[in-house]
């Protein structure tokens, strides 16, 4: 027994020292590359483009991916770029990075500051990366340099995707549908990041299960019978119909959804009636809904539906003059990361940056649309992680202001680029060869 134990313990500790020392390489040549990719992350910033646009961005892809050995296909779904690397017999993992940046005018004041301005809808608007997609971009990049040069260290296949517009939710769904999963080999995994300023650099954010929410947009037509303000005997009001429609589409939530359930029912724009003294023949809702589930947002919807109706119905509009209620096509599904996965990513994750530096975060309800990739008929288990960008001592000084770090969108978002970059790579490149171990 004592013999079995020491061998055991030999084993245990060759391990560890093999680990260790995988560790340790990830750690050094992620350094190297970090470098690299920092100055990377300033040219992306400077120059960012919109969703859609992400013309020379892409361009930047895929030389990038060309020049680390990838076989390159461009315009993928549009502007997108996909990457195929092929090292040995093993598992297939996913990598996917966004491009695009936000219409939003850039005031951080950084030396490599975005000036750029561009065309949406006809407006000449600014343009900044105020979501951290170039650090997602060079991130990306940077990892995949780090696994080209510890390619002894690994066997397996790497797809990865620089996707176009994940801000407007189509990206995703413009690669699935062009067939990302059957013209490229089928991966076993699914990874991405997105930074997060409520963490420090040196951290990451995981959580198995819901990590963002699904995002459906609503319209409600309410009609009325319109007329003279001063005669409304001779009026069905519609703006007091939708009055009460908002009104009541606050009970969803807090009456009809279990309250271990996280869904929000917003209604963001209400637009009715031209002048005080004309009652108007229609008033036009916009509803912005979030769920974690195909059965709440199932539910929610049926209950906009009855809710509108019985308004209606209750002031008296006949049944063929109801509301009319529209869920746009456009859905961004949740985020929800494989347990198992998730499970996995923390313990290679804390071979380099150590358990202590793994937060469990919380959902949030916001969208992402790399929930996409974990629901095609393929089944792939994915799992987004949060990646800290807020500098260690500009945390601790915001902190004592009483103030947070600027928001994700925000004109003034300035992340600790080099620390989060590196902790990137390190962190990525060890999943993935955690995943693709020999
Ligand atoms: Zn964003
Ligand atoms: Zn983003």
């Amino acid at each position: 027994m004592k013999i079995v134990l020491f061998i055991l313990s030999i084993c245990l500790s060759i391990s560890g020292i093999a680990q260790n020392s995988i560790s340790k390489k990830v750690k050094t040549a992620a350094e190297q590359q970090s470098v690299y990719a920092l100055e990377l992350c300033k040219h992306l910033h400077q120059n960012p483009e919109l969703s859609f646009q992400e013309f020379e961005t892409a361009k930047r892809m895929q030389a990038e991916l060309k020049a680390i050995g990838f076989e390159v296909t461009p315009n993928f779904g549009g502007n997108s770029v996909v990457g195929v690397l092929r090292n040995g017999e093993g598992p297939t993992v996913f990598l996917r990075t966004d491009m695009d940046a936000l219409p939003v005018k850039e005031a951080t004041g950084l030396p490599f500051a975005s000036t750029k301005t561009a065309d949406l809808n006809g407006d000449e608007v600014s343009v900044m990366h105020a979501c951290g997609h170039d650090i997602h971009m060079s991130t990306w990049t940077g990892t995949l340099r780090t696994l080209v040069q510890l390619k002894d260290e690994w066997s397996g296949t790497l797809v990865v995707i620089a996707q176009q517009a994940e801000e407007y939710s189509g990206g995703a769904g413009n690669a699935i549908d062009a067939g990302l999963f059957t013209t490229f080999p089928k991966p076993d995994y699914a990874l991405a990041y997105h930074i997060n300023p409520e963490l420090k650099t040196g951290q990451i954010g995981l959580r198995g299960g819901p990590v963002f929410a699904g995002v459906k947009t609503a319209e409600i037509t309410v009609y009325g019978v319109g007329g003279h303000g001063a005669y409304p005997q001779k009026c069905i009001d519609p703006i007091v119909i939708a009055s009460r429609i908002v009104t009541d589409l606050q009970t969803i939530v807090s009456r009809e959804l279990s309250p271990t359930e996280p869904a929000v029912v917003t209604v963001g724009s209400i637009h009715g009636g031209t002048r005080p003294n004309i009652i108007p023949n229609e008033v036009k809702l916009e509803l912005t809904l979030r769920y974690f589930s195909d059965e709440t947002i199932a539910k929610i919807i049926a209950s906009i539906k009855r809710i509108s109706n019985a308004a209606a119905s209750m002031a008296g509009m006949p049944d063929d003059k109801l509301p009319l209620v529209h869920v746009l096509p456009v859905e961004t599904p949740p985020v929800i990361n494989n347990a198992a996965l998730s499970e996995k990513v923390k313990h290679f994750a804390s071979d380099v940056i150590g358990a202590e530096n793994i937060v469990e975060t919380q959902p949030e309800m916001v969208g992402e649309d790399f929930g996409k990739y974990g629901r095609t008929p393929e089944n792939i288990p994915i799992c987004l992680i949060w990646l800290g960008s807020t500098s260690p001592e500009l945390m601790k000084q915001l902190e004592a202001e009483g103030r947070r770090p600027s928001p994700l969108h925000s004109p003034t978002l300035a992340p600790d680029y080099e620390n989060t970059i590196r902790t990137g790579i390190e962190v990525m490149t060890s999943n993935v060869i955690g995943l693709l171990k020999k």
